[in-house]
């Protein structure tokens, strides 16, 4: 019982993924960002696809899901509170339910703030987390539609998830979110060192994921709003970590 991720690019800066579960032979797409991209993945690995899982509705996330069900006929799921706007959805979740993939299961976590409804999905025998545009490598998604409160609850929430979970978020942006990262919290050894070895990466034209995210809870800003080093870089000593998140992520915004 186990399953093999694959990893590929779609669309200008989106990753693609997909989810193969060995025992029974069913593959995932983690969303849907581009059908070609995806039909590729698919050809090269020799896998049918079975299911689409959908973390939230932005079209660079879904634009694909009515081309792939009329092809290969998979069960899409998504996020209930995004129901209204995702069409084709078949199977609706939420934060504490389970989906499963042939003999392997996810659990769903809310994660709102750069969508109302965005959710994640958490593998937990491989220690897999597919968390879209939620969490990215030392940087979290834009707050578009959420209030943050809400928002570092979600992400706090992924931060207790084991050390060894392998992360795979939406899209590569971890170089540009390494140099704000750099720039509010410049003495962070766990930082600095994460930061030259995604410079190598990306010169040498490679991802920079799947990533650690124990290594992540360590360097990225967003994981550490309830830090006091990075509250009194905002000079937000004894703050709610909550504000202190949110005057990062607009701290961010103006990078
Ligand atoms: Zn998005
Ligand atoms: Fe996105």
């Amino acid at each position: 019982m186990a399953v093999i991720v694959d990893v590929f690019g779609a669309r200008t800066d989106n990753f693609g993924y997909l989810v193969h579960d060995t025992a029974a032979g069913r593959t995932a797409a983690i969303d849907a960002p581009e059908a070609a991209a995806i039909r590729t993945a698919l050809t090269l690995r020799g896998w049918e696809l079975t299911d689409i899982f959908i973390t939230h509705h932005h079209i660079d996330h879904v634009e694909a899901i009515p081309e792939l069900k009329a092809e290969f006929g998979a069960r899409v799921v998504g996020p209930r509170a995004e129901a209204d706007k995702i069409a084709d959805l078949d199977v609706l979740v939420g934060g504490g339910d389970m989906v499963t993939l042939g003999e392997t299961s996810f659990d769903i976590y809310d994660t709102p703030g750069h969508t109302l409804g965005h959710i994640v999905f958490h593998e937990p025998v491989g220690r897999h987390l597919f968390s879209a545009d939620a969490l990215f490598s030392l940087g979290v998604g834009c707050m578009f539609e959420g209030a943050p409160g809400p928002m570092w609850e979600g992400v706090k929430a992924l931060r207790a998830l084991p050390d060894d979970t392998l992360v795979y978020c939406g899209h590569e942006y971890t170089a540009s979110n390494a140099s704000f990262a750099l720039s509010i919290d410049p003495g962070n050894v766990a930082l600095q060192q994460w930061a030259a070895e995604v410079a190598e990466l990306r010169a040498a034209g490679r991802p920079t994921i799947p990533f650690l995210l124990g290594q992540d809870k360590a360097a990225n800003p967003f994981l550490r709003a309830d830090d006091p080093a990075l509250a009194s870089h905002f000079g937000l000593e004894g703050a709610d970590p909550a504000d202190v998140f949110v005057a990062i992520r607009k701290s961010k915004d103006n990078f």
